[in-house]
């Protein structure tokens, strides 16, 4: 069955599915999304995505023309058309078309599209081997320039970084701040363990608020395990015990290398394996 695409109230087969050349999304990344997904015929963490996609929608002055139970149905109308249980979902709101110019108050109506889709991020076999990955020179963008909370359309800061990470052989790359420390990965958030410690930066790291970030912290916090958020250097990454990322799309992956740094013993640590092994019971399960 051909996969079909929802743009604007309207389902059109994928080969069918497009928007205007003058759309501010296209010419400016003027729009927000989010990479949701569906496990088995359950939304995961779905009011949470959708909070965040009207934050970011709002941080940016973007109207979104729908309510957030609309928005929901049309995200559940556009996977039973295709008949998907399994989904990795992408919502797309951009400004809308416009004339040539920055000026998005003479843009149309903003546009709604909903992807049904699948993705891979990181081959299988990674989630048992753990990834290389490098700091990369690139750092995130400052919080007062743009801040990385707003889920914006445009990733060219992440997308460099990850031109970066790739041209050096690794599968991910860690961006640091305009203060040094760690922000997070091109895609994915980070933790480290130390000791019996799980750590993470803080959000003030300039970071987006990964749901699976937040997921992860409930989860190891419900297991009885220590996690901060504190300030972290590539010092700290180097002799970290245990290294792993966290996101809608990879789930939870371990690390096992940085800057040719073998982490620990250069295997997946025990308490990533354990948290991951708890993640995906959660997944399974989950009915929000
Ligand atoms: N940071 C960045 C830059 C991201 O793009 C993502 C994934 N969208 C994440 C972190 C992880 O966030 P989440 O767990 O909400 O998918």
């Amino acid at each position: 069955m051909e996969l079909k695409v929802y743009i604007n109230g309207k389902l059109y087969p994928k080969e069918d599915a497009k928007i205007s050349v003058f759309d501010h999304g296209l010419l400016y990344g003027d729009g927000v999304f989010e990479g949701i997904r569906c496990y088995n015929g359950r939304m995961f963490k779905f009011s949470e995505h959708i909070d965040r996609l009207y934050n970011s929608a709002r941080a940016i002055y973007l109207e979104i023309p729908m309510t957030k139970e609309e928005i929901k149905n049309a995200v559940k109308d556009t996977l039973d058309a295709n008949n998907m249980k399994d989904s990795y979902i992408r919502l797309v709101v951009t400004r809308g078309i416009g004339k040539l110019g920055l000026d998005p108050f003479n843009c149309s109506k903003p546009q709604i599209i909903i992807i049904t889709d699948l993705i891979e991020l990181y081959p299988r076999e990674l989630y048992e081997k753990g990834l290389d990955a490098i700091v990369v020179p690139t750092i995130r963008n400052h919080y007062e320039a743009l801040n990385p909370k707003i889920k914006s359309l445009n990733y060219l800061n992440n997308i460099l970084a990850k031109i970066e990470c790739i041209n050096a052989g690794a599968a991910e790359g860690v961006m640091l701040n305009k203060d040094g420390y760690v922000a997070e990965c091109t895609g994915d958030n980070i933790f480290i363990v130390e000791g019996n410690e799980i750590l993470t930066p803080p959000t003030y790291a300039g970071i987006l608020v990964g749901i699976t970030r937040n997921v992860v912290i409930d989860l190891a916090i419900k297991a009885g395990m220590k996690v901060k958020e504190e300030q972290l250097t590539r010092y700290d990454l180097y002799i970290a015990d245990e290294c792993f990322l966290t996101g809608t799309a990879a789930g939870i992956i371990p690390v096992v290398r940085i800057d040719g740094r073998k982490i620990s013993s250069g295997k997946p640590g025990n308490i990533t394996c354990s948290l991951l092994e708890k993640y995906n019971k959660l997944t399974k399960l989950s009915s929000n």
